[in-house]
C-alpha cells in the first residue's frame, strides 16, 4: 500500500511536468511531443537535470539557467498538486480499477483548471476525448448508462441555462468549453453526480468569485473562468460521494 501511494506520488509528479507542458503549449496549438521542452523566453533546450519536477524550479531559484528569465511558479505547483492528489487518490482506492480513473480523472481536471485559468478556454482536444474516456471507463467499471445519461444531461443543463440567460441579458453567460467539461464529468461519474456538482461548483464559484473581485477590484464584467470550479466539484464528488448521499438521505429523508 505504501509502496502504491509513492509510485503513484512519483509518477504523479513527472506527469505533473508534462502537465505543464501540455497547458502551455495546448492553447497555442503547439505539439505536445515535439520539441522536447526549451525556455519559452530563450528558446534554449531544457537539459534533464534542470526538469527535474520542483526540486529544479528551487534550485535554480525559479530562474532560466540560460537566460535568467523568471520560471512562472505555476510549474512547480501544478506538479506538486499532481504529485499529492495522485498518491492521495492511491491512498483513498488502493490498487483498483477505480483508482485508474481517478488518476485519469484529476489528470484532465488539473490541465483543464489550469488552461482554463490562465485563459478562460476549455480546449475541444481535452474534454470531447475526455467525454469518451469517461464512458468507457464507466462501461467498465460502473454503469454506462447512467454515464451516458450525464453526458448528454451534462450538456445539455448547461446549455439551456445559457440560452435563457441569452434571451434575458442578451450575452452569453458562460463559454461552450464549460458545456462540454460538464457533459465529461457526467461521463465519468454519471448523471447522479449532476446535481451536486452544479450546486458545490457555483457555491465555490460565488464565495471565491467575490472575494477575488474585491481583492483585485476588477470590473464585474471580467471573465471569470467556471471550469476549476466545476472540477474542484468533482474532486470533492469522486472522493466523498458516499457521505455526501447518505447526509443528503439522513437530512432531507428523515421521518417526521
Ligand atoms: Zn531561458
Amino acid at each position: 500500500m505504501i509502496s502504491l501511494v509513492l509510485l503513484c506520488g512519483l509518477l504523479g509528479l513527472l506527469l505533473g511536468s508534462f502537465a505543464n507542458v501540455c497547458v502551455y503549449r495546448i492553447p497555442r496549438h503547439e505539439s505536445i511531443a515535439f520539441p522536447g521542452s526549451h525556455c519559452p523566453t530563450c528558446d534554449h533546450p531544457i537539459a534533464a537535470y534542470d526538469n527535474i519536477p520542483v526540486i529544479s524550479w528551487l534550485l535554480l531559484r525559479g530562474r532560466c539557467r540560460h537566460c535568467q528569465q523568471a520560471i512562472a511558479w505555476r510549474y512547480p505547483l501544478l506538479e506538486l498538486l499532481m504529485g499529492l492528489s495522485w498518491a492521495g487518490l492511491a491512498y483513498h482506492f488502493g490498487p483498483t480499477g477505480q483508482l485508474l480513473m481517478a488518476l485519469c480523472l484529476f489528470f484532465l481536471l488539473w490541465v483543464l483548471s489550469f488552461i482554463d485559468f490562465e485563459t478562460t478556454l476549455l480546449p475541444d482536444v481535452l474534454t470531447l476525448p475526455g467525454i469518451v474516456v469517461g464512458l468507457l471507463f464507466s462501461w467498465w467499471l460502473a454503469d454506462w448508462q447512467a454515464a451516458l445519461i450525464g453526458a448528454v444531461a451534462g450538456y445539455g443543463l448547461f446549455w439551456s441555462v445559457n440560452k435563457v440567460f441569452l434571451l434575458l441579458t442578451g450575452r452569453e453567460g458562460m463559454g461552450y468549453g464549460d458545456f462540454k467539461l460538464l457533459a465529461m464529468l457526467g461521463a465519468f461519474l454519471g448523471w447522479q453526480a449532476l446535481p451536486f456538482i452544479i450546486l458545490a461548483s457555483s457555491t465555490i464559484g460565488a464565495v471565491v468569485g467575490t472575494l477575488f473581485l474585491y481583492l483585485s477590484r476588477r470590473g464585474l464584467r471580467a471573465e471569470i473562468p467556471f471550469g476549476p470550479y466545476l472540477a474542484a466539484a468533482a474532486m470533492i464528488w469522486l472522493l466523498w460521494s458516499d457521505g455526501i448521499l447518505n447526509w443528503y438521505l439522513s437530512s432531507a429523508g428523515m421521518p417526521m
